[in-house]
């Protein structure tokens, strides 16, 4: 297909704004396509592969303007003034291949293999010279483009062609196409995709074998899924509720904060993000834990957390996670891979199964996870002392059922004491669906409103801190009942989770100061630390002088700018309660 054929259809996607007309117009685009159906699919969408195959191409928008600048012939500064003018240097280019001078009189036309080829080989330029091999590459195309060709040329190169088409229209396009266009067309295109994260090969089938054919298609190694999602539980009691199947049961899992990737073990190992990114040059570490743990052919899902190493070798539970954002840097990195995994040691806590060489997406959640408990042999992080092998193990889990909330609120303190995020509540007769975010598959964290919290009381922790001062009595201001000068400070709830090792000496540090009185482990101070606290809810309760206790509360961090006066009133307390 000549390349211009294309870039009329861009045209005329960006000439209207209606979603119908879009619809229609691909619909037609895709109908008539014939053998570049698989190469359409993704470039007007601005891709050059299917969802999980981004080639990296290297080129940023100052290397293409001098691309642009050299296949043209025109100033840098004449097409930079047009890119600052319009905001985009595919507009910019048009302009330079009108304006710039340079005769093509032996220009090759372009044609939509060509293109895609030739970008998709870019990508694979390295080391020293890809920089000029790359601005060659894209000069090229461009010398030989009308100025309509340079402007789509830039505008993929930059990974946006800026047409209005998304996900949920090539969807729809395709069934009006190759299916009967109803809901259930488009439905059935959706599940497709979700299980494949492929368009082309979606396109394919549809065109192929219809229907039957698009709801064969199944998961596979290589191509990641869709995770599934999580919705939001309002409450610990919500959540139970929603998440319990038809027989009341609910399997409860720690909530990670860390990265969600899925594993794909066969021969070969690649693990792949949420966003479908393939991050298996980034995480050797877990690479060599999961030879060590499981035999392909299986795809395992789950996130990746990343510990404190002088926290590991005992017991799990004293491990300390690092914040997200210490290992989230990891998931970009080019060079020193190895180095940050011995920096930071990470395990890959297994959650899901959804293949053993055959698709497990529809048999219920437990299981799934009876099958990868006798499959996978936990590794414990850096076994042996080798720093270069990740942990890889089973979420901490507890199941229970919807009248028995215990075991449930024990995991989720348990989760928040050592340093998680929450918890996560699950129908374990529930089948993996894909992409989607269902009421059966609940997340659970702290998010109330923050509080501002004086500490009144504390108490010594037993022991790995025990030298720290760690369970802290919080109070808030009663301002009916103070005086001018002497606020009243009723208590509202015992704090003992969210903070890290050096928070807590810090803290002692400055609460030590204020000890007034000391029985055994317990110490009344001079209230004048104030603290940001997060929690899950208010409840009435008599265990504190308030009549009301904060529900898993968690420290957020230290208000040294805040004094007494700024301390949050029991009327905020008793507003926050209504309100939930
Ligand atoms: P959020 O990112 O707040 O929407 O929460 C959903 C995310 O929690 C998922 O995408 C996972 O990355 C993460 N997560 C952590 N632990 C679990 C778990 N045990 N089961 C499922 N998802 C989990």
């Amino acid at each position: 297909m000549e390349y211009t054929t294309l870039v009329a259809v861009y045209n005329r996607l960006s000439a209207t704004d209606a979603t119908g007309e879009k619809r229609a117009i691909l619909a037609d685009v895709f109908a008539d396509a014939g053998g570049a159906l698989p190469r359409l699919v993704v470039l007007v969408w601005g891709r050059l592969g299917p969802a999980y195959d981004r080639p990296e191409l290297g080129v940023s928008s100052s290397l293409a303007l001098e691309a642009v600048c050299r296949a043209t012939g025109a100033a840098k500064s004449a097409v930079r003034e047009r890119w600052r003018e319009t905001g985009d240097l595919g507009s910019a280019a048009a302009w330079a291949a009108e304006h710039g001078g340079q005769q093509t009189l032996f220009a090759e036309s372009l044609t939509v293999d060509r293109v895609h080829e030739r970008l998709r080989e870019v990508a694979t330029f390295a080391g020293e010279g890809s920089r000029t091999r790359r601005v060659d590459a894209v000069a090229g195309l461009v010398a030989d483009a009308d100025p309509d060709e340079a402007c789509y040329v830039v505008r993929t190169v930059l990974g946006h062609v800026r047409v209005g088409v998304g996900e949920g229209l090539i969807r729809d396009a395709l069934a009006d196409a190759f299916l009967d266009g109803s809901d259930a067309a488009v439905a059935a295109i959706e599940s497709a995709y979700q299980v494949t994260s492929d368009y082309p090969l979606v396109a394919e089938r549809a065109r192929e074998a219809g229907l039957d054919g698009v709801q064969a298609l199944d998961i596979s190694l290589g191509r990641p899924v869709r995770a599934m999602l999580a919705a939001k539980a309002a409450s610990l009691d919500a959540g139970l509720s929603s998440a319990a199947g038809p027989d009341d049961r609910i399997h409860c899992e720690y909530k990670y904060d860390g990265v969600r990737v899925q594993l794909h073990v066969d021969d070969e190992i690649r693990v792949f993000t949420r966003r479908l990114a393939d991050v298996t040059a980034q995480f050797p570490d877990v690479v060599r834990a999961v030879e060590r743990g499981i035999e392909g052919p299986a795809i395992l899902d789950g996130e990746v957390v990343g510990y404190d190493p002088a926290t590991l070798g005992g017991d799990a539970a004293a491990r300390a996670p690092v914040p997200f954002q210490e290992l989230s840097t990891r998931v970009k990195r080019e060079r020193g891979v190895e180095r940050v995994a011995a920096e930071v040691p990470v395990v890959f806590h297994a959650f899901d199964y959804l293949y053993n060489g055959a698709t497990l997406l529809d048999r219920p959640l437990a299981d799934r996870l009876d099958r990868l408990e006798s499959r996978l042999t936990p590794i414990s992080p850096r076994p042996a002392g080798d720093p270069a092998v990740a942990g890889l193990e089973l979420a901490t889990a507890a199941r229970t059922s919807a009248d028995d909330p215990d075991p449930a609120a024990a995991l989720y303190r348990a989760a928040l004491e050592t340093g998680h995020e929450g918890l996560v509540l699950k129908d374990p007769t529930a089948p993996y669906t894909p992409g989607r975010r269902v009421g059966r598959l609940l997340k659970l964290k702290p998010t109330m409103e923050p509080l501002d919290l004086v500490v009144t009381r504390a108490k010594y922790s037993e022991g790995r801190r025990s030298g720290l001062l760690g369970r802290l009595s919080l109070a808030c201001r009663d301002e009916a009942a103070s005086e001018a000068g002497d606020p009243a400070l009723r208590e509202v709830g015992r704090l003992s989770t969210g903070y890290t090792d050096d928070e807590l000496a810090a803290l002692t540090d400055r609460l030590e100061a204020r000890v007034v009185a000391r029985d055994g482990r317990a110490v009344d101070l001079q209230p004048g630390v104030v603290l940001e606290v997060e929690y899950e809810e208010i409840q009435r309760s008599d265990a504190y002088d308030s009549g009301y206790a904060l529900r898993f509360p968690r420290f957020l961090g230290t208000r040294a700018d805040l004094g007494l006066a700024d301390v949050d009133t029991l009327a905020r307390v008793e507003h926050l309660y209504e309100s939930q």
